[in-house]
């Protein structure tokens, strides 16, 4: 998982070795004679795998959706068609951990009154470049490119990503849910960092005019 702001979050060591292991076994299994002592032992073995496995990847996903419900107030997800990307890579995603992931950080958020946006299914975020824009047919080798347009060079997940917040951001603006603000503390100085304020018309103020 890659984010925006340039957050990485990868499948913990241990993990991946439990996956291999795993993999391992099954090949093991499916040599053995279906139903025999050996068959029923791998079997065995398999099972209680996979429960550690399940264990593993889901204290990985809260710590991973802690972390980022922790650094920030507004969080855009990509609604992952994970169905259509396990076609193209079948192992990368099949455990689908980043799943995971997004329904505990949309819980989280939605607890901590933070706000958790995801955008459309369809919505290409992949090729755009996050200079100007540009748009560009990548092919899943291609981890890196530069840019047609404007030739800055940049990862593929990260300029996702980017896009992904850029989209959302339209996407919360244009509902009225929150507004882009310069805050005081930051008018003077040259670098600023993004800023939000909730719109006023919230739905306490909305009540209020109705009565
Ligand atoms: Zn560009």
């Amino acid at each position: 998982m890659v984010g925006s702001n340039g957050i990485v979050a990868d499948n913990p060591k241990f993990l991946k070795q439990a996956i291999e292991k795993l993999n391992q076994l099954q090949r093991q299994l499916a040599r053995r004679t279906k139903g025999s002592n050996r068959w029923q032992k791998t079997k065995q073995r398999i099972n209680k795998l996979h429960g550690k496995i399940s264990r593993q990847r889901l204290d990985f996903a809260h710590k991973t959706s802690r972390q980022i419900t922790n650094e920030n107030d507004i969080l855009v997800f990509e609604d992952l068609n994970v169905k259509a990307m396990q076609k193209f890579n079948g192992s990368m995603v099949a455990d689908n951990v980043m799943g995971l992931i997004t329904q505990l950080s949309k819980y989280k958020a939605e607890l901590e009154g933070k706000l958790y946006h995801e955008i459309g299914r369809f919505e290409k975020s992949t090729g755009i470049c996050s200079e100007c824009g540009q748009r560009h047919v990548l092919t899943l080798n291609d981890r890196r490119f530069t840019c047609t347009a404007c030739g800055a060079y940049q990862s593929r997940d990260l300029a996702a990503a980017k896009s992904i917040a850029s989209t959302g951001e339209l996407d919360i603006i244009a509902a009225g849910i929150v507004a882009r603000v310069t805050p005081a503390s930051q008018q003077k100085q040259s670098v600023k960092t993004k800023a939000f304020e909730l719109s006023k018309l919230d739905f306490g103020s909305e009540k209020k005019d109705a009565a």
